[in-house]
């Protein structure tokens, strides 16, 4: 297992390759989109508590609105003053429909992240990831 007290920067890097953000091993998703429990390596948790994916829709909704915000505003400055309205719109309705389904598995594994690295593992979740991680 490699180095579970890593830096954000370690585990931002193993979040955007969606691994355990804890221990960096691949398999954090059963699928495109869902989650595992636990990581099938370390044990580690993802859900921590009732209500931690809230930090990921944040993170999600950021996103989201930080791209709509820079697309729509870099396009009607570029094309000023014949800015092309309906496509704008159009883009603008895609976008918000698009990437915060694209984006949905990268905000959760983020927000592992950034969670983990300011709220380490209780000595009672250390030690029921060493459980599952053993089996
Ligand atoms: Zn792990």
């Amino acid at each position: 297992m490699r180095d579970p007290n890593a830096g954000l920067g370690a585990m931002l890097a193993r979040s955007a390759r969606r691994r355990c953000p804890r221990c960096g091993t691949p398999g954090a998703f059963e699928s495109w989109s869902t989650l595992r429990e636990w990581c099938p390596a370390c044990g580690f948790a993802f859900e921590r508590e009732s209500g931690y994916w809230v930090g990921a829709m944040i993170i999600n909704t950021t996103v989201t609105f930080g791209l709509f915000i820079v697309v729509m505003v870099g396009w009607a400055v570029a094309t000023w003053p014949d800015v092309p309205w309906t496509a704008l719109l159009v883009t603008g309705l895609a976008l918000m429909l698009v990437v915060p389904i694209a984006f949905y598995p990268w905000s959760k594994s983020f927000w592992m992240a950034i969670e983990l690295s300011y709220h380490q593992l209780e000595p009672e979740e250390r030690e029921a990831a060493a459980r599952r991680a053993a089996g």
